[in-house]
């Protein structure tokens, strides 16, 4: 079920990609594993799967821990709170989520000697809605430039998780502006993470350079 699962959201992924005259290699899959197994990231490793997402830290620091033996790179996409920093900053590769200045001093001061900087994209609320995670495009040059400056962290790029929308052409407004900061702020960036199992398309139509998805691999989540 995973391994014909993962065949066709990566298929999906080609297509979307062609279509919009951009090249295959271009868009990266992150495999969003929260509420699942290890044998389920197990599986999908077998299939050739290396790059995972984890939204919560008690749950992701034992899977880190049983899967160290595999070659795997781990992102951290949930909600950070400061006295968990230190954990991202020791098990994760990447920190997606990064929307705070303090968080970002501690990470930079909390990365291992021993390891590469710590890969960062900024999440940013672009459709600004109230209680969401993110800065808003307003406060973005300002942590960029603090980011750019922390030598234990690697600015990679920009993350966004925008209000749902259903229909297509909705759903590219906010991947579009997120382009535009994308482009306007970007010297040194490789990384747009926008589009989830819903809105892929509409986020690969825009410019992702990496989509996040969790049940077009895994299935529906139980609660
Ligand atoms: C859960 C989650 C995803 C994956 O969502 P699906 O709809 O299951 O593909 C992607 N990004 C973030 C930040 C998430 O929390």
């Amino acid at each position: 079920m995973i391994a014909h699962a993962l065949t066709i959201v990566k298929q999906n992924i080609t297509d979307a990609a062609r279509q919009f005259d951009r090249s295959p290699n271009s868009i990266q899959l992150l495999a969003v594993t929260k509420t699942r197994p290890i044998a389920d990231i197990r599986i999908a490793f077998e299939n050739g799967q290396t790059r995972f997402g984890e939204n919560y830290l008690q749950e992701a620091i034992p899977k880190i821990k049983a899967l160290c033996d595999y070659p795997l790179e781990w992102h951290f996409i949930g909600p950070l709170q400061s006295n968990k920093t230190k954990l991202v900053a020791e098990y994760f590769d990447w920190i997606q989520s990064l929307d705070k200045l303090k968080h970002a001093q501690r990470l930079n001061k909390q990365r291992p000697v021993h390891l590469a900087p710590l890969n960062v994209c900024i999440q940013v609320n672009i459709s600004n809605e109230t209680q969401k995670s993110g800065v808003m495009l307003s406060e973005l040059p300002t942590l960029v430039e603090a980011v750019k400056a922390m030598p234990r962290l690697h600015l990679r790029g920009l993350m966004t998780l925008p209000a749902k929308r259903v229909d297509f052409n909705q759903q590219r407004i906010h991947f579009r502006a997120m382009y535009n900061a994308y482009q306007s702020l970007h010297s040194s960036f490789d990384t747009l993470s926008m589009g989830m199992t819903n809105d892929m398309r509409a986020a690969i139509a825009e410019g992702a350079t990496m989509v996040r998805v969790g049940t077009g691999i895994f299935g529906e989540r139980v609660k």
